[in-house]
């Protein structure tokens, strides 16, 4: 199938590349010049676990190419996917102007039929403007899809390529069968594609994001309370895991959830309820308990320090939101740094893939270190903030001979208790007791 992808950020070089990667002839469309021609020299954009062989492969078979025009991205498209940012606006609901924008133009230049898939995470409501806004101008014939996508970033391309569910909101035959052909490589382990109208795909994706922001909140609300009770988050989480009803993923406490998507996708759910009169309590909760949870370490370590962080250094490990990607929209790290600074103290970071985002957006206002080593430096503690596995099993001895004390900060659980009071560090986690 012939296939244009607008917007070619995380989820557009994602979803072209794994399109081309089944044999399909992929046109990717960005207005941004610079990553389009970096693209379209064989140099990837993002840091994606296995996207890089995939992208190169395609480019070299030429399935896959970049273009910043979007008359000559879309022409030969039979399907034509909008993968464009929808920000929170200044209300918190999801900002459709790009969405909108692309549409407009496409009414302008669409002639023969084509299907338009919003996979964007859009509100309920969004495929029926998307459609009015390219039949303003558009005497072709078209229909606008919903098919949100639903992969993490980190494992991306395996989420892509073999997805637990497909989701598909149409009410078009038409469009139907040309999606279900699309999809079926991706689903031949049986996996389901789901059909269902529009507006039910895109409460779909908020749904599943705003469970998944509860399930982890509520986890963190656990852990608060086991650092109260004296109870251990991590056998409470074991305790309740094991309990098919609940599950054992996504119960990892934690100094919260960031990322580009969850932040934004609950607020918009909340603003969404508001605009039809209902007010969703359980979400409104978890925002709130996470803005708090970000900065859950900030007493822990004031209360080490006597209340004064002036002229402390501290070593901090991990800067993206998660582990595997690049992506620091929303990630708890900043907050730490930002608080740090604040209090006075000074900050050397460290991650194995976002420094140069970090550098970016804050510039010199902490130290970028050559390793997760040459952050210890005279630093008086250690802050992880991000669970790499290179920050799992580390070499102790050198972290014991590069820090100026014995003192680790870890708001991802990472070490096991009884062992780093053995090694003789001060330790401090997340609804654990501290060790001493
Ligand atoms: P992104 O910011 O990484 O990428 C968006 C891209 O769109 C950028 O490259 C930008 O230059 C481009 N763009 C903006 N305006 C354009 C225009 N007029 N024409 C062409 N290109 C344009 O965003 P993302 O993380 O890929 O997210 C895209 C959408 O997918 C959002 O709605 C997001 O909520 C949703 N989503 C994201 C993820 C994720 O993990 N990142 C997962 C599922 C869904």
């Amino acid at each position: 199938m012939k296939i244009a992808v607008i917007g070619t950020g995380y989820v557009g070089l994602v979803t072209g590349t794994c399109f081309a990667e089944t044999g399909n002839d992929v046109v990717c469309v960005d207005i941004d010049t610079t990553k389009v021609q970096k693209l379209s020299n064989g140099q990837i954009t993002i840091y994606e676990p296995g996207l890089e062989k995939l992208f190169l492969r395609n480019l070299k078979e030429e399935r896959l190419r970049f273009t910043t025009d979007l008359e000559d991205g879309i022409k030969e498209a039979q399907i034509i996917f909008l993968a464009l940012p929808t920000p929170p606006g200044e209300d918190g609901s999801a900002d459709l102007k790009y969405i909108l924008g692309v549409s407009d133009q496409l009414g302008k230049i669409l002639k023969d039929y084509k299907v338009i898939v919003d996979k964007s995470t859009v509100p309920v409501g969004t495929a029926e403007k998307v459609h009015a806004a390219i039949k303003k101008n558009c005497k072709g014939e078209f229909d606008v899809v919903s098919n949100p996508e639903f992969l993490r970033e980190g494992v991306a391309v395996d989420d892509f390529m073999k997805p637990d569910r497909v989701v598909i909101g149409t009410s078009s035959d038409r469009a139907r069968k040309i999606m279900n052909d699309l999809y079926l490589p991706f689903v031949r382990q049986g996996n389901p594609i789901i059909f269902m109208d529009e507006r039910s795909a895109e409460l779909t994706k908020y749904a599943a994001n705003s469970f998944l922001a509860t399930k982890i909140t509520f986890m963190n609300e656990v852990a608060q309370l086991c650092e109260r009770l004296g109870a251990d988050v991590d056998m409470v989480r074991r305790g309740i895991g094991s309990d098919e009803r609940i599950g054992k993923r996504f119960l990892f406490p934690g100094i919260g959830y960031g990322g580009s998507c969850f932040p934004k996708d609950v607020q918009a759910l909340v603003k969404s309820s508001q605009e039809v009169s209902y007010d969703f309590r359980i979400l409104n909760a978890v925002m709130d308990v996470n803005e708090k949870q970000k900065l859950h370490l900030m007493p822990k370590v004031k209360k080490y320090f006597k209340d004064n962080l002036k002229g402390k250094h501290f070593a901090l490990w991990g800067l993206a939101f998660k582990p595997n990607t690049d992506d620091i929209r929303e990630a708890p790290a900043l907050y730490m740094i930002d608080a740090l600074l604040k209090e006075g103290a000074t900050v050397a970071v460290f991650d194995p893939e976002a420094m140069n985002n970090v550098k970016q957006l804050i510039g010199d206002k902490v130290t970028y270190s050559e390793s997760q080593y040459d952050a210890l430096e005279n630093a008086d503690a250690l802050i992880i903030a991000t669970e790499w596995n290179e920050f799992r099993t580390p070499n102790f001895l050198k972290i014991v001979t590069s820090l100026k004390n014995k003192v680790i900060f870890d708001g991802r659980n990472l070490f096991d208790i009884a062992a780093i009071r053995e090694l003789g560090f001060y330790y401090e986690s997340i609804g654990r007791a501290p060790a001493n």
